[in-house]
């Protein structure tokens, strides 16, 4: 039964996968585009959960594993969420009422494009000098999202439903649930180039501020969250734009053990 339930969940996800890259439009972009007032009673129902539990319910009485999925238990976060190295998965959430601290404007940093998205500060110098260097590698850079809070993730979350068909083993592939999201830490950006007219998705994996990315964000302690081949480990599909700060000294010691970050981030907590 376990494996005929997982045979046509993944042949729902084949049929459901966004089929334009408009479909992964900047998150941000969703207020502005969705208009939430025609939506069905019975989408409300599935959209409406603020508390992922419920979901949960459902989900682990069908399966429990599939690498998109999220285990029975979840947890809180054991790091304050100010700690550059706190453990933020589809295990461990924030508080709904963590918000960082610090957060100042992207322009501060000298961004080309992306400049009123939120980000820490504590992060600043460092995207500055790597913003700078990459310009003189002949490397453009832009933010297409930075900071999200819980409510703008239970948006977020919510709208990504109503796009596909409330399909949520399709959704927990790419979108985290409210307090799961790396983003509400403040030190997340998922970066476009001009090459791609600053949009945001998969065709950014081809494009030389990639590349350069891939190897020199480090450098500056930025660290792709979601590499390509490690969904079992991550819970999301390889995505090449989003960077996760955790600082110079750490991003090294992270290279030099040879983890990704997920690994790295739970061998300093559990
Ligand atoms: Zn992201």
């Amino acid at each position: 039964m376990k494996r005929i339930t997982g045979i046509i969940i993944t042949l729902a996800l084949l049929l459901l996968i966004p089929q334009k890259m408009d479909d992964l439009l900047p998150p941000e972009h969703v207020n502005k585009q969705e208009d939430y007032s025609n939506k069905q009673e019975s989408e409300w129902y599935v959209m409406g959960i603020q508390d992922t539990s419920e979901i949960l319910q459902v989900k682990t009485s069908v399966s429990s594993t599939n690498w998109w999925e999220y285990p029975s238990n979840i947890y809180t976060t054991e790091r304050d969420g100010d700690d550059l190295l706190v453990l933020v998965n589809k295990q461990f959430k924030l508080p709904s009422t963590y918000a960082p601290s610090d957060l100042v404007k992207a322009s501060k940093s000298g961004i080309r494009r992306g400049e009123s998205y939120q980000l820490r500060s504590i992060l600043i110098p460092d995207l500055t000098a790597m913003i700078n260097d990459a310009k003189s590698s002949g490397i453009d850079l832009s933010i297409v999202s930075a900071y999200r809070s819980y409510q703008t993730q239970v948006n977020t979350y919510k709208y990504w439903l109503g796009k596909n068909n409330n399909n949520i083993a399709l959704v927990d592939t790419f979108s985290a649930r409210a307090g799961h999201s790396q983003h509400q830490l403040g030190t997340v950006i998922d970066f476009s180039t001009k090459e791609i007219n600053d949009s945001l998705g998969d065709e950014f994996t081809n494009t030389e501020a990639s590349k350069w990315l891939t190897q020199n964000a480090y450098k500056y302690g930025f660290i792709l969250s979601y590499p390509k081949g490690y969904e079992k480990i991550t819970g999301y599909k390889f995505e090449s734009w989003h960077y996760r700060y955790i600082g110079k000294a750490y991003a090294q010691e992270m290279i030099d053990m040879g983890l990704i970050l997920e690994q790295y981030l739970q061998s300093k907590t559990l």
